[in-house]
């Protein structure tokens, strides 16, 4: 089978060396194994992408001498996809509306009754206050969730995946332990509105045909949520390759914030493509 990559930047912002070290790792994979690299823009946060951080991304990247498959997938035109994915988990109950505010998850995780509060790769678990909800009855501005108790009952004991980073491994998820370690995660953060970042890269990831997914090593807890949608909506499992983060040198990782160590500044200070690659040891 062909080996299909891909690097999806948000673009939310200036790429920074972590992102350039994704990009050119998931690019020379691709080329090593004549197979493909694509690139997504992953502009599902209507507020913060903006098409000039669209285009910023596509100078970075051919400046370091990048190229990629055309037409670009960009999640802002992937709706209906979106949309048919939760309908078909809705159709199965599955999910359902949630009207809670932050500060209602906060005061119901702190009731008394409530014990430990746990963490699961999205942050708090959240309590289910919303659980017993029907769709029909949802407000304008509810999100929506997946009922993790009720999608375990349409999935196999455990799900397998496999990584091929700097720990190769097969990794088993146990079923069981979905609605404890991962919870009602949210599907869509509005109704009629923005898809929440797990549901978009599964669908798409599978659109795109990736068999081989390249991405910090950050990600690698939201890993298990994606392997379960991707079950769910009967989508195949690509391989994951998480890779080590780029950190400053007080072991800090880079954000998007901070411009000094974005390309764009390291290009006008005057570096080249390969004191790039040399800054990144690729
Ligand atoms: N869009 C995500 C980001 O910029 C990456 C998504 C992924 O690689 O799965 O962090």
């Amino acid at each position: 089978m062909t080996l299909t990559t891909r690097f999806a930047p948000s673009p939310t912002g200036l790429l920074h060396l972590g992102h350039a070290f994704s990009a050119l790792l998931a690019f020379q994979l691709a080329q090593k194994q004549g197979g493909r690299f694509l690139l997504r823009i992953e502009d599902v946060d209507t507020t913060r992408s903006k098409p000039h951080w669209e285009q910023q991304i596509y100078d970075d990247l051919t400046w370091l001498g990048l190229s990629w498959e055309t037409p670009v997938m960009r999640q802002s035109d992937r709706t209906a996809a979106y949309d048919a994915a939760i309908q078909s988990l809705a159709e199965r109950g599955l999910v359902y509306p949630c009207s809670c505010s932050r500060a209602d998850i906060k005061s119901a995780l702190s009731a008394p009754q409530e014990g430990d509060v746990h963490h699961g790769p999205d942050g708090v678990i959240y309590p289910g206050t919303c659980r017993g909800r029907r769709l029909q009855e949802a407000q304008h501005t509810d999100a929506l969730r997946l009922n993790m108790e009720e999608a375990i009952k349409h999935l196999p004991t455990s799900l397998r995946f496999r990584e091929h980073g700097e720990n190769p491994a097969q990794h088993d998820i146990e079923c069981a332990a979905l609605p404890a370690d991962v919870g009602d995660i949210v599907l869509r953060r509005r109704i009629s509105g923005e898809i929440a970042y797990h549901l978009a890269v599964v669908v798409d990831d599978a659109a795109q045909k990736v068999t081989y997914v390249t991405r910090g090593s950050d990600l690698f807890d939201a890993t298990k949520i994606h392997v379960t949608l991707a079950t769910l909506l009967g989508l195949p499992i690509p391989h994951y390759h998480h890779h080590r983060l780029v950190r400053d040198e007080n072991g800090k990782r880079l954000a998007k914030r901070d411009d000094a160590r974005s390309l764009k500044s390291l290009r006008e200070q005057g570096n080249l493509p390969q004191d790039i690659f040399d800054m990144l040891k690729i």
